[in-house]
């Protein structure tokens, strides 16, 4: 693997309590002129950042554990990235595909169809956001079946827009009061492991939804089921082994359109390009977003040609999708994700983190202090689930305060899950051993009683 040399220290170094004073002036400022409903998880205000490393207004140096969301992989100032986009930039912004087409967006599109997974005939339409991705999903599944039900899971978030609103298990902070949402959109369990009765695996959880699918449904009237091969924001949930396959074959059985949801799994983060590989499943469709392009907004449908082109001419498309200095930082990101071989390194920090959080669960358990119920994930997209010490009861206060206090010595990491009770590692992927380790310590630290 390539040694990755970075601009900024790789240092941890707080000169402020944080937030500082400076951070202070602009959250007032914003207080009156942003709405609240834009919340900031660490607020404090960026200047920089680099690497495993976020520099505030301040002059403090945070770790970074979030990636701003399983955005920038390659680092928020990836060398490549930037200057793709520069260059790119001083020739032309946009022109709008849809008006004057360019070869960056070809060219994302001929990638894309040679990463994703299966080696079927493929297209890709590229367009700005996650939400907007699984949107187009839908329609083409819609259109390409004559069907019109969608299945999605418990625990599911697919965005903030109202079929993904819809589709998105969790009402608070993200349906609240919002509707009303899209219809012919039905639930089904998931399957969670850590909660999951004993005896369901990955078949049974799979074989449950699929039963409740026939009765509530059944398959002839369904045009897609849409599930996240690690879910995301419901809480970092791993499916058991076998629960992707099977519903996967029976889809294909019935003609149903299978739709991975990889967002936030896709582009290195799990350790293979994208999460559904580990257990060798080919999705008909798959939406992409937030690691895709080293930070700049773009996202993008791959799917099988035959349900791509049952879309009519023109009933695709969007002003700014598939955007060409987005597009020109796509093809680096994707570029530096290959040389680098951020798989073999998401790998690496998996390894990493998994080992050092699942000592820490031991031995917090032995202190009488069993707060950690799982730890879990899959390369760079590691969960660790606190619960009241010894059961299986959801304890959100305690990753709230836990999130907050790694925040307080500097260091950027987020909670998830339906009960709000998992704190979410998705580092950069370019960050440096040392940086990663001394994070891990200050959030087990922080699950620590004082
Ligand atoms: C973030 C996310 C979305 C929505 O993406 P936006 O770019 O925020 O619209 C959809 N699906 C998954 C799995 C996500 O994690």
């Amino acid at each position: 693997m390539t040694t990755i040399t970075h601009r900024l220290p790789q240092k941890r170094h707080l000169v402020t309590d944080l937030p500082g004073p400076r951070s202070a002036e602009l959250t007032e400022r914003r207080r009156s002129s942003v709405p609240t409903a834009v919340g900031s998880a660490a607020p404090v205000y960026a200047v920089d950042a680099d690497g495993g490393i976020i520099v505030d207004v301040d002059g403090n140096s945070l770790i970074d554990l979030a990636s701003g969301i399983a955005v920038t992989g390659v680092g928020a100032s990836n060398p490549a990235v930037a200057e793709a986009v520069a260059t790119q930039a001083h020739h032309f912004t946009h022109t709008c595909f849809m008006v004057s087409p360019y070869e960056g967006y070809v060219a994302v599109a001929e990638k894309l169809n040679e990463i994703t997974p299966g080696d079927h005939d493929k297209r890709t339409a590229l367009f700005n956001s996650g939400a907007e991705a699984v949107e187009n999903a839908i329609k083409i599944a819609r259109l390409a079946t004559g069907r019109s039900a969608v299945v999605a899971f418990d625990h599911a978030y697919h965005g903030r827009t109202n079929l993904t609103m819809a589709l998105t298990a969790k009402s608070i902070p993200y349906k609240h009061n919002f509707g009303p949402f899209a219809p012919e959109v039905y639930r089904m369990p998931m399957s969670y492991p850590f909660r999951d009765d004993t005896g369901v695996d990955g078949v049974a959880a799979a074989e449950r939804a699929i039963g409740m699918i026939d009765k509530q449904i059944t398959a002839d009237s369904l045009a897609a089921v849409i599930v996240e091969p690690i879910q995301g924001e419901g809480g970092f949930i791993v499916p058991a082994p076998g629960f992707l396959p099977t519903l996967a074959a029976w889809c294909r059985e019935n003609g149903v359109v299978f739709i991975a949801d990889e967002v936030q799994s896709g582009f290195c983060r799990t350790g293979d390009w994208f999460a559904c590989e580990h257990e060798g499943v080919i999705p008909d469709l798959i939406t992409m977003a937030k690691g895709i392009a080293g930070g700049m907004p773009l996202s993008a449908v791959t799917g099988r040609t035959e349900l791509m082109e049952a879309v009519h001419p023109g009933g695709l498309g969007g002003t700014y999708g598939g955007n060409p200095v987005a597009c020109a930082a796509a093809l680096a990101a994707i570029e530096q994700m290959s040389s680098l071989d951020l798989n073999a390194r998401a790998r690496q920090i998996g390894e990493i983190a998994l080992a050092a959080l699942s000592s820490a669960a031991e031995s917090l358990a032995d202190q009488g202090h069993g707060v950690i119920g799982e730890v879990r994930g899959r390369g760079a997209m590691v969960a660790v689930e606190l619960v009241k010490p010894g059961t299986t009861e959801p304890d959100p206060e305690l990753a709230k305060a836990a999130a907050a206090h790694a925040f307080s010595r500097g260091v950027v990491v987020l909670t998830c899950g339906t009960y709000g009770n998992i704190l979410r590692l998705l580092p950069p992927l370019v960050i440096d051993d040392d940086l990663l380790r001394e994070a891990l310590d200050i959030v087990i630290e922080a699950q620590t009683p004082a």
